[in-house]
């Protein structure tokens, strides 16, 4: 399950295809699963539904290994042909819409677009436990001031 062919889709009865998925991103070490809906609209094909699933990540803290899950709806709009061409007519896409260019292509990479996705969810800072990170503030707010140089580090905040 690597590759969709738009044309197919829309030669079909349904007009939609559904797919359910369960694959493993070896580059991730994740193991993914969804459930998607996708439909062609003339000059872009949506793609909507759910991801779900669990990846190993490494801890910025200790550097063990540790798994995280995560789960998240996606909501995509392909576009055939570039959007940036200016030949083409201006169609209105939903504020915010992120439109991913198939430059012609028939084909929606699925396995890309898990992978894709699942790296945007992925938190900035990884952190194995709570455990983990109480360890490593403490030893944080135990740093005393000892200069005025040193005074702006008062002032940041650690995102926890
Ligand atoms: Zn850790």
């Amino acid at each position: 399950m690597d590759k969709v062919k738009i044309s197919e889709i829309e030669n079909s009865n349904e007009k939609t295809l559904h797919l359910d998925i369960n694959e493993y991103i070896d580059e991730l070490k994740a193991d993914v699963n969804a459930s998607l809906d996708i439909t062609p609209l003339g000059e872009f094909v949506s793609v909507k539904g759910e991801i779900s699933g669990n990846i190993k990540l490494t801890c910025d803290l200790c550097l063990k290994e540790y798994d995280y899950e995560f789960d998240f709806d996606i909501d995509e709009m392909y576009a055939k042909n570039s959007v940036y061409d200016e030949d083409k007519q201006e169609v209105e896409i939903k504020d915010g819409q992120f439109v991913i260019d198939l430059y012609g292509s028939d084909e929606i990479d699925i396995y890309d677009l898990l992978y894709q996705s699942v790296i945007l969810e992925l938190p900035n800072k990884k952190v194995c436990g709570i455990n983990c990170k109480e360890d490593y503030f403490q030893k944080d707010d135990s740093f005393k001031v000892p200069d005025e140089r040193m005074e702006i580090f008062k002032t940041i905040k650690i995102e926890k």
